[in-house]
């Protein structure tokens, strides 16, 4: 595994679209297997198979649901079914741009259908930081990223943020 194997926000194949995953095979499990390790090594809460470079339909969350229970899971080719009217707006980062959470509106529950990794079908509603993480990881399987959710200024400090970041980062300087 590369040292760094999160791929950085402006990473052109973050902003693409992921390809469906035709049949769940070891390949498929290997590949949630690893994203695990890195996303707990993160400490992130969830990573799309896209941010270490697989654009493929494959996400894997580790956050409590709106009951504090633990909800650990791989989802292949999740896609978001039924969702509230209401939303609720909290702070949200991406393990993409480690360090940086900003104000974003989420729907304060969604229903995501989903294969698991043994390729049966399944279906639940999330509420809570859950539901916050699921529409987070199915934006990045369709190229959308965190702050194109939020307002433009945001957005736009946020890509200002990412560029001095990477700046200090070439130049050997240590971020603040
Ligand atoms: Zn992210």
């Amino acid at each position: 595994m590369p040292e760094e194997p999160i791929l950085p926000i402006d990473h052109p194949l973050l902003a693409l679209p992921s390809a469906p995953i035709e049949r769940v095979d070891d390949e498929v499990r290997e590949l949630a297997e690893e994203m695990f390790r890195v996303m707990e090594l993160a400490r992130g809460a969830g990573l799309a198979a896209v941010q270490v470079g697989r654009p493929l339909r494959l996400v894997v969350v580790d956050v409590p649901d709106a009951q504090g229970a633990r909800r650990r899971m791989a989802m292949v080719n999740p896609r978001i079914v039924a969702a509230s009217e209401r939303t609720v707006v909290g702070e949200e980062g991406c393990l993409s741009m480690p360090g940086y959470d900003i104000p974003v509106p989420r729907r304060e529950w969604v229903e995501v259908a989903f294969q698991d990794l043994d390729g049966g079908e399944a279906s639940l509603v999330a509420s809570g930081t859950f539901a916050v993480c699921v529409q987070h990881e199915v934006d990045h399987t369709d190229g959308v990223l965190f702050f194109d959710r939020a307002s433009r200024l945001r957005r736009r400090r946020a890509k200002d943020h990412f560029r001095k970041g990477r700046r200090r980062h070439e130049a050997g300087v240590r971020p603040q």
